[in-house]
This record gives C-alpha cells, sequence and structure tokens, in this order.
C-alpha cells in the first residue's frame, strides 16, 4: 500500500526533532533572554515561527511529491545519441535499460534498490524523508535544507546569545548549566551540519549535478585528464540557467517549495551541445 511509506520512524523522527527544536527555541530559550512579551521577544518570535513553518512545509512536501516515476513505454531516443552506426547505438540503448524494472529509463534516471523502481533525475534516496529525491522534489529538499540550516543557525544564536547574557551568579545551579551548555552544544553541531550539507547542493544546483553524478564522472574526468582534454559535464548550461532550471524561471517563486510548474517530464535535459 502506498500509505505506507509516510508512516516512518525517521520521518517521526524528523518531527519530533522540529517540535523540541522549535519549543526550545521560543518557548525557553527567546523567553528567558528577553520575555515572549517584549517587542524582541515577540518579533523574534515571529521570525522564528515562520522560519520553521517553512522547514515543515519543504519537508512535507519532500516526503509526499513523487521524485519522478518513468513514463511507460518510454523508450529511448537513440537517434540522437553518440553511437553513429548500428553496433554502438544498440549498446547505447542497453545502458539505458533497467534489467530489474525491465524497462528502458531515460537519461539521467537511476533503479533506486529502496524504492524499487527507477527515479528520474535520481539524486539520493533519503531516509530521513524515506523517499527518493529525484526530479520534481529535487526542489523542495533544497529548500528544506536552506530553511532548516537558516532555522538551526538562527536557533543557535537564541541559545548561545541567551547562556551568555544570563547572570549566572544568581540563576545558576549545575543542572540548568549543563541543560545550556548541551543544548548549545546540540544546536551548533545540527547547524554545522546542515551548513554542510547545504554546501555540498548549492554547489550540485550550481553545476547541474546530482550526487550519483558527481561521483559516476569521476573517472570520466581522470581519463579526460589522461588524454589531455578538460571533462564537461554534459548537462551543465552555466550557472543561472541550471539555477532556473530546478527552481523556476520567476525569481519570486525561488523560495516556495511547491511552485513546481516548470518542472518538465524528466525524460530528457538541455545539453552543453543543444547550446553549441
Ligand atoms: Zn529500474
Ligand atoms: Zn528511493
Amino acid at each position: 500500500m502506498k500509505w505506507r511509506r509516510f508512516v516512518s520512524l525517521t520521518i517521526l523522527a524528523v518531527l519530533i526533532l522540529m517540535d523540541i527544536v522549535f519549543y526550545g527555541t521560543v518557548f525557553i530559550f527567546l523567553d528567558d533572554w528577553v520575555g515572549l512579551h517584549s517587542s524582541a521577544g515577540l518579533t523574534n518570535a515571529v521570525i522564528f515561527t515562520v522560519l520553521a513553518s517553512l522547514t515543515l512545509f519543504s519537508f512535507l512536501v519532500c516526503v509526499f511529491t513523487d521524485p519522478g516515476v518513468v513514463p511507460s513505454g518510454y523508450f529511448p531516443d537513440i537517434e540522437t545519441s553518440d553511437g553513429s552506426d548500428q553496433e554502438s547505438r544498440e549498446t547505447e540503448a542497453l545502458t539505458k535499460h533497467c534489467d530489474k524494472c525491465s524497462a528502458y529509463k531515460p537519461p539521467r534516471a537511476h533503479h533506486c534498490r529502496v524504492c524499487r523502481r527507477c527515479v528520474l533525475k535520481m539524486d539520493h534516496h533519503c531516509t530521513w524523508i524515506n523517499n527518493c529525491v529525484g526530479h520534481r522534489n529535487y526542489k523542495a529538499f533544497f529548500l528544506l535544507v536552506v530553511y532548516a540550516t537558516i532555522s538551526s543557525l538562527y536557533s543557535t544564536v537564541i541559545i548561545v546569545g541567551c547562556g551568555v547574557q544570563k547572570d549566572w551568579e544568581s540563576a545558576g545551579t549545575l543542572r540548568l548549566k549543563t541543560f545550556y551548555i548541551t543544548s548549545g552544544v546540540m544546536i551548533s553541531l545540527l547547524s554545522l551540519t546542515l551548513g554542510t550539507l547545504l554546501g555540498w547542493h548549492i554547489y550540485l544546483l550550481t553545476r547541474n549535478r546530482t550526487t550519483i553524478e558527481y561521483y559516476a564522472e569521476t573517472r570520466a574526468v581522470w581519463l579526460a585528464k589522461k588524454s589531455g582534454q578538460i571533462y564537461r559535464h554534459p548537462y551543465d548550461v552555466g550557472v543561472y540557467r541550471n539555477l532556473t532550471m530546478i527552481l523556476g524561471p520567476h525569481m519570486l517563486k525561488w523560495l516556495w517549495p511547491s511552485a513546481s510548474s516548470h518542472v518538465k517530464d524528466g525524460t530528457s535535459f538541455p545539453t552543453v551541445r543543444d547550446s553549441l
């Protein structure tokens, strides 16, 4: 049953973590630092609530959006493949065949062992959303990492700021100090982890690579270097175009996870050769 995919311990764990970070940041640390009834407290609470809501929304879009299924009856366009003679065309067609699905797969599609099917422009299978990250939900996944990183950094500033400003002489019991230090360390580690993931996906997004392609092309880069050439990723058509292909043509919609009407069918992608 399809709905079973949404009943997952990892999804529950992420939702609980979001709840804990939100509750702790607003109702414990921010309240303790400036008070929620002050204008500074209220302003920060509203900003943090908006960021947390965007993180939650992006997460839900990632979970509920199908990453992209190969259209039934799909057949690779071997006429436009690199092979010029019949034999090389057949070889090309074979590499685009998935033995497990007994079907052809479009360029950039890969078979996911967890989902047990081919996924269009597969990036990776993400345990935390219990879903593949692929053609249709990569934008939501990217924005999830963006909003989660900003929220986490915001929370770090509030928790650490509160700890630094606190009058430990009069209020500091050992238990309270331990709680503050543990919270500060945990949220800093979360920010660092998310920040690293964000940096990685900014790199991939601006160069129009998936995680799978990045690791797969290591050999191609090496071979090109060996023969004195420079390897060029076929789908890297320039930073701005790469960005608009994922985030959309209208900048105003770039930051909205479900604004994905620009997403094409995912069976073909513009290449460097097209723009020559
Ligand atoms: Zn497959
Ligand atoms: Zn998968």
